[in-house]
Order: structure tokens, then sequence, then C-alpha cells
């Protein structure tokens, strides 16, 4: 049913008052309970970056000469970035949005750089590891590259003699993570590096997730842009940076790519219009906010925080390996992990602590829960851990609901081997939109969708997924 358009005024109370309300059913990442989506210092910290917001509520950074102040912060966050990542001397870049715009341009930058360069090339090839993000996908569909999947290896870090072999006279971009999303691994950085720079093939670095924790812990191997071959980098400001949402940088190394990014057009009526990176209206309120977080707690502030993010990662880790049928995959490089089981439907736990009110991301390719740990976690171990050993004990007991998942997935396979398929098609639609989206049991319908993967249909049924849910 279509919303009217409210035709009269309401108070601020009542307005407020409904913000409040609308919130009863989110997560409650307040007490703790989400594990991505938020990364959370403390209270006190938020409470002056909420101010920092409010200072810059209005003012629009798209015209740089309108808001000097909002050009100067975003200039000095970059340049502190680029100190942060021991970048090249001549080394620039933008703010932007969040790590999926700074990973767009990190993509349209190559391309053009490559119009320049390689102007042979007619079919640019991205080289992404399976473990990089969608953001890079996304990306190479936008702009009509053609995306190369490298496998791992076992320890989930892209294999580095597969990326050699599948470098052609096309390739214009090699993408590794530090760390990647999935396990929290960090790429061999300095092999690629060293390849990238061999064969003359760009090379950026994806630090969305570690870009504000590794420069202040020991890491195994070096990642930053400093390393040999390293062109581009991305992180994002507000993950471990602690920022407001809307706040990421892209850095070169070679101000060239830079330029490679900007969108002009001259002749529009309006007037002359350049502009650096995707959005057009930029919000003032993130840029003075990643300025301000980066003073307010500046290197001395961020080790702190990383120790205790690193320390309660390590309990958590400890605590979920003891138990003898869950496995921590890989070997995390920092406080970000997934674990899941050989021997039981591990998206059966997460259903099971999903209904406690705690939300942990379900992964596929291995089955798996994913944690982010923020330092504010560390006030929720206990109550995790309570909770997690009787969802562990019903997870693995067969329950009505249990096996009724279990039905509906084989059913599925029997399905898809005797029905035609657009009646199949159909059919998995139908059990897609019965899925309430606000549902805390999921675990049948990614066994289902684990078993659609590869054949194009669960592309479909997720589309019609969002569909679904942005109904409006
Ligand atoms: C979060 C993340 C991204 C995408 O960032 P958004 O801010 O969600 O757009 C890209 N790469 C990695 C490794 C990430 O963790």
């Amino acid at each position: 049913m279509r919303k009217k358009f409210p035709e009269h005024k309401r108070s601020e109370v009542e307005i407020l008052s409904s913000l409040e309300a609308f919130k009863k059913d989110d997560l409650q990442w307040k007490k703790g309970r989400a594990f991505s989506y938020v990364y959370y210092a403390e209270d006190a910290i938020t409470e002056t970056l909420k101010k920092a917001y409010v200072s810059y509520f209005s003012e629009n950074a798209l015209n740089p000469s309108a808001f000097p102040s909002l050009l100067r912060m975003e200039n000095e966050v970059v340049s502190m970035c680029l100190d942060l990542f021991d970048a090249h001397e001549n080394a620039t870049g933008n703010m932007t949005s969040g790590g999926t715009e700074s990973i767009l341009m990190a993509l349209k930058s190559a391309k053009e750089y490559a119009k320049i360069h390689k102007p042979h090339i007619k079919e640019p090839e991205v080289l992404l590891p399976i473990s990089a993000h969608p953001a890079f996908d996304k990306g190479c569909d936008y702009f009509g590259l053609n995306p190369k999947k490298i496998e791992l290896t076992d320890d989930f870090r892209v294999h580095v003699k597969e990326i050699e072999r599948a470098i052609t006279n096309n390739t214009i971009l090699i993408v590794a993570s530090a760390p990647s999303y999935p396990q929290g691994v960090i790429d061999p950085i300095p092999a690629i590096g060293n390849i990238a720079k061999a064969q003359n093939i760009l090379f950026h670095v994806d630090a969305c997730v570690g870009g504000f924790v590794l420069p202040f812990m020991e890491t195994r191997t070096p990642w930053n842009m400093a390393v040999e071959g390293v062109t581009s980098m991305s992180a994002d400001i507000h993950k471990y940076g602690f920022a407001s949402k809307g706040s990421s940088v892209i850095l070169y190394n070679d101000p060239e790519l830079r330029k490679a990014q900007y969108y002009v057009y001259t002749d529009w009526p309006g007037g002359m219009y350049g502009s650096p990176a995707i959005l057009g209206t930029k919000p003032g309120g993130a840029i003075a906010v990643a300025w301000s977080i980066l003073h307010l707690l500046g290197s001395e502030g961020y080790r702190e925080k990383v120790k205790t993010s690193l320390d309660v990662a390590r309990q958590f880790r400890d605590r979920i390996s003891a138990y003898k049928d869950l496995q921590v995959w890989g070997n995390p490089d920092m406080c970000i992990f997934s674990f899941g089981s050989e021997r039981f439907n591990i998206y059966e736990l997460g259903d099971e602590m999903h209904l406690k009110g705690w939300l942990m991301d379900r992964q596929q390719n291995p089955s798996a829960l994913h944690l982010s740990i923020s330092p504010f976690h560390t006030h929720i171990i206990n109550d995790f851990f309570e909770d997690f050993e009787v969802a562990y004990k019903k997870a693995k007991r067969p329950t009505v609901q249990s096996t009724l998942n279990k039905i509906q997935v084989s059913a599925n396979k029997g399905l898809k081997k005797i029905l035609p398929k657009k009646t199949y098609k159909k059919v998995q639609d139908m059990a897609l939109s019965k899925t309430d989206p606000a549902s805390k049991r999921s675990a049948a319908l990614y066994g289902m969708i684990g078993d659609l993967k590869g054949d194009g249909e669960t592309e479909e049924l997720i589309k019609n997924y969002l569909d679904k849910l942005f109904s409006s």
C-alpha cells in the first residue's frame, strides 16, 4: 500500500519519538550485539563526533571554492593517511563516501590510465582474488571491465603463482586485500608487488577494513603503500577509523592515476563541471568527522583501541576453538575472522544466536559465521559465550526446525532434477518471497542459495528478493 505524502506539519517531539520507536526491532549494536555494520570506539568519542558532524550539517563539499574549510580538511585527511600508509613522496588521493566508492575509483582510474599507456587493450581485465570485496565485481560491471578470479591457497591468501599465470596482455590491474574481509588474512602483498612491477601492471591494495588497524600493530608481512609495486590503496575511516558513515580514502602513489579518476564536462549551460569522484553534492559533516577523529585519537589513541580489539578477538577465537566441533578458518591477521564446522550446519548456530539477538554474518565457501571485533566488545564476552554455549548445543541437536530446513534444502535439490527449468525457478521465487526479511531463521535460505550457486538463477532470485525488500 502506497504511503500518502504528508499533508500536515508535525512537531519535533512527534518526529523524534517516531524515529526512536522505529528502532525497536533493529540490531542492539549498542549492547555489543552486532559484529559488523557498526564499528564503535566508545560513547565519549561518539558524542564529540556528533557535534563535529552537526557543525558541518549543511555545508557541501561539492564546490571547494565555496567552502575552503572543507577542502582544507579533506586535503589534510588525505595527507595524514598518506603519511600513515608510507606513501611515495608525490602520492595523492581523495576522500570518498566509503569503501565501495574508493574501489570504484581505483577501477576507473586504472581503466583510463590503460587507455593512455596501453592503448592496444580493447578488453581490459582485472585480476581479483576470490576473497576480494564484491565492490570490485560491481565496479567491473559498471565500467565494462572483465574480472578474472584467482583462487586462494589453503590459508585463504591469494595464490601468487595463479596471479602470475592469469596475467595477459589485457591485464590492467591486480587486486589484493590487507586483510580480506571473509577470513581476515593479508594477501602476500610484497610477492604480488614484485610481479606487478616486473610486468608493469597497476596494483591496488584494499585496506578498507585494515587501514586503521594494521598501522598500529605488528604484521607478518609488509602491506602498505611503501611496498614495491603497490600503486593505489583504499582505506575506510568509517570502519576501524571510527568515523560516522560515509568516509573513506582512495590513495595513489602516482599522481597521474588520480587525474585518470577525475570526471570533467565542459558544455553544460549550468557551468563547467569537474568532480574528483562519484558524488556530486558531498556531505560536509562526513569530512569534518573524519578530520576530527584522526586528531581526537591520533596514533596513540588508535594503538590503544587496536590493542583492545586484538586482545578481545584473541579471546573470542580461543573460546570458539575450544569447542571440538568448531574451527576458526585460516590464521587471521587482525581482529576479524570467521569460523565454521565440518560436523554440523553452522548456519543453525547463527540462527540460534540471532534469536538471542546476536548477529553474525553468514558466509559461504567455506560455510562460516563472521565476527568483526570492536573495542567495545570487551564488555560482552561473557554474555556472548553464555548464550553461545546454549546455542551450540541446540544447533547440534536435530530439531523440528533444522529438520525442516534440511527437508527444504534437499527437496530443493530434488525438485531441480525433475522440474523444467522455468517451473523450478517459479518454485524458488515463491520460496524466497515467503522469506520474511526480518526473519531470524535463514539457515534454509542459505542452504538453498548455496545449492543454486553457479547457474545464474541465484542472481535472478536475489534481485527479486531485493525488489521485495525495497517495496516502494
Ligand atoms: C567494507 C569493505 C569494503 C567496502 O566498503 P563499504 O564502505 O561497505 O562500501 C571493501 N573492502 C573490504 C575489505 C571491506 O571490508
